[in-house]
């Protein structure tokens, strides 16, 4: 069985005084050993928000209000707060947009490197913690280790600091690392450079990665297969290749379109989507996507669609494509 993490139904809401807001709403979604899920959708789309509950760093007043997460056959919602803590880290590591959010501005890089190390293993010596740290260092792309690891985050260049945050966060070598928009604030070569660093470390660790982003481009580059959420709904899911080149939702296929493509010259224009997101505390009834959607039915308004299978581990989840099968059936029955 190479299933890592396994999510079913999971539900997220945010109690707020203005009324409750489900940031995620019904989603499930499995990462395997070995493979890497892309989670695209725009901000507010529930995206960040489901990866928190994975570790337990939901922020007040968020909530799992429904469902399950299971992690190697373990159900994560049961853990106590010191269990989660122990988690964090040895089983599961997590990358952010911005790496001060991790690295502490008063400790030396050495220093942190070797901190997370004890504290996922005890019995670990100072030396040895210390040559896995410049080990580490080396093979995030870091020179000079030695003098790197007697440095303050404040003396590193941004890219260099990402770095040292993908390296705090593969030392323990996590089977599952979660990347939240961790290349977004870099430049296009630096970016490149840590997408290759992380693909080799995750082949060498046979890692599982759900890479949160909402450049399709980075998705291309890294991913198996790919979720697309909007307004906290898994609106499509499928391998990265089905999702490319035959997306099922008028979202994805909208997302698409507006992805700035590189080409020999220049980044050719944006096609944003029209419209704006919705509004969670007041969602409309069926489809979430309607309001902005130029195929939007009746239906649509009334009913939230049902997941189509469009292929193998593919599915979108649209009236368009309930239209699409009862089509189909019709041609059958007219053939026989
Ligand atoms: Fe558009 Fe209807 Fe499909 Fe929603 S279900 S994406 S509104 S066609
Ligand atoms: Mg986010």
């Amino acid at each position: 069985n190479d299933k890592l993490l396994e999510v079913r139904d999971l539900k997220v809401s945010f109690f707020t005084p203005a009324g409750e807001v489900k940031a995620v709403n019904g989603i499930s979604y499995d990462v395997n050993y070995d493979e890497v899920m892309g989670v695209v959708g725009e901000s507010g789309s529930g995206k960040s928000v489901e990866a928190y509950s994975i570790i337990g760093l939901l922020q007040n007043p968020g909530k799992v209000v429904g469902g399950s997460i299971t992690f190697e056959g373990q159900d994560m919602l049961s853990k106590t707060k010191d269990e989660m803590i122990a988690f964090r880290g040895k089983e599961v590591a997590m990358i952010f947009q911005n790496p001060m959010t991790c690295l502490n501005p008063v400790y030396t890089i050495g220093n942190q490197l070797v901190e997370a190390l004890k504290a996922h293993d005890k019995n670990v010596s100072k030396e040895d913690a210390e040559k896995q740290a410049m080990k580490m260092l080396e093979e995030v792309g870091i020179n000079n280790v030695e003098k790197r690891m007697k440095q303050y985050p404040h003396e590193l260049s941004g890219g260099m600091r990402q770095r040292v945050m993908i390296a705090m966060g593969l030392i323990c070598h996590p089977k599952l690392l979660i990347a939240d928009e961790p290349t977004t604030a870099l430049d296009v070569t630096i970016q490149a450079q840590i997408l290759e660093l992380m693909k080799k470390l995750q082949k060498q660790n046979h890692m599982g990665i759900i890479f949160i982003t909402h450049n399709l481009g980075v998705v291309a580059e890294i991913c198996d297969k790919v979720s697309v959420m909007y307004a906290g709904k898994m609106v499509e899911q499928g391998p990265v290749d089905d999702i490319f080149y035959n997306p099922g939702h008028p979202y994805t296929k909208g997302l698409l379109r507006s992805m700035p493509r590189v080409d020999a010259e220049s980044y050719e224009r944006l096609i944003p989507i029209e419209g704006s997101p919705v509004d969670m505390l007041n969602p409309p009834e069926g489809c979430p996507f309607a309001p902005r959607c130029e195929h939007a039915m009746k239906i649509c308004l009334q009913q939230m669609p049902p997941y189509v299978e469009m292929g193998e581990n593919h599915r979108a989840a649209c009236w368009l494509r309930v239209q699409d099968c009862l089509e189909e059936a019709k041609k059958v029955d007219t053939q026989t």
